[in-house]
């Protein structure tokens, strides 16, 4: 139990205050080296106990799990309980993709457009209509084809790195709640550099990292996701990374969500295991009681809101929706 963590990140949250490792990994993505142990957490959301390190690169301030997963081992981490958890997130979720598409429209209002781990295609879905012609990516074959079904849209099975689109394809890519679960960021990123015509947009959300919520509840914040989540992005190092393959910021802000309430699960989860009541892990269990759902509301609206008003806010929310541009070709 550790709940020490919570109030260490909360009153110690400079990156200048954590120990130094041995420094021998480099930065995946800018190659610095020097990198800083930045916490260690369990996957909280299936309740085990494996300590997973993370670390972060004091030059671009990317963070990454150090001896990540083996892609041999992903079904062990990605299971039938997560794969529902995922699913009935967005297909619950219209106006999360109202949201973004009201977001991408700003930029393109037609097109081809293609979605980088499309999932069962509940995005791709929102998007159909005669403006767009729709492409996705998704590695579950099944997922691939539940999408291809749901949205009408061309589907390839398989990874990014393998799919066979010819250089300048897309006016809009997107990628929502994906890019910190691949191995290969700069390779992806690279892909989407070619795949993007000249002009074309890059609609990119992840999880921040230097978010108000994820300082207040270090290990226990549910966007780290240890070990699926592989690397883990602030506003910096998202900009670092695009820029890196000659993409341009065109807009880049960060957003509050709602999911405070699966953090505080994990808070709870271990104050009960020191006084030796095990709970169900998050992944198992049934949609939140009344009870529950009326005590989370509760503490969001009054010791949260306390805690993150006092929290560190450079960065803001908990997810950053980035955009960048593809350069059209100087003559
Ligand atoms: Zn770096």
């Amino acid at each position: 139990m550790n709940l020490v963590t919570v109030q260490d990140r909360f009153s110690n949250s400079e990156v200048d205050s954590r120990p130094e490792n041995n420094g021998l990994e480099p930065c995946p993505i800018c190659g610095q080296s020097g990198a800083q142990e930045w916490l260690h957490g369990p996957d909280r959301l299936h309740g085990r106990q494996e300590n997973y390190t993370l670390l972060r690169c004091s030059g671009c301030s990317l963070v990454w799990l150090t001896k990540p997963p083996k892609p041999s081992e992903t079904h062990l981490h990605y299971t039938d309980a997560y794969h529902k958890l995922i699913s009935a997130g967005g297909e619950n979720s219209p106006e999360r993709w109202r949201a973004r598409k009201a977001t991408l429209t700003q930029y393109k209002e037609t097109g081809v457009l293609l979605d980088l781990g499309c999932s069962s295609g509940s995005f791709l879905e929102f998007m159909r209509s005669d403006s767009w012609k729709l492409y996705g990516i998704e590695i579950s074959a099944d997922g691939a084809r539940a999408a291809e079904a749901k949205s009408g849209a061309v589907i390839f099975a398989g990874s990014i790195a393998d799919a066979p689109f010819a250089r300048d394809s897309f006016d809009v890519i997107t990628c929502f709640d994906v890019l910190e679960h691949l191995y290969e960021p700069l390779q992806v990123m690279t892909r989407v550099e070619e795949w993007l015509k000249p002009g074309g947009v890059f609609y990119v959300l992840v999880p921040n990292i230097d978010s108000a919520e994820g300082r207040v509840f270090g290990s226990y914040w549910h966007g780290l996701e240890l070990p699926r989540h592989l690397f883990h992005y602030s506003p910096a190092s998202l900009k670092f990374l695009a820029e890196s393959v000659g993409l341009r910021e065109v807009s880049l802000e960060t957003r509050r969500n709602a999911a405070v309430g699966t953090s505080l699960r994990y808070v709870w989860d271990d104050v009960f295991r020191t006084v030796g009541i095990h709970q169900t892990p998050v992944a198992y269990r049934g949609e939140a009681s009344i009870p529950w759902r009326a005590a989370r509301k509760l503490v969001r609206m009054t010791v949260l809101r306390a805690l993150l008003a006092t929290a560190p806010l450079v960065g803001g929310g908990e997810s950053i929706h980035a955009i960048f541009r593809k350069e059209k070709a100087s003559a």
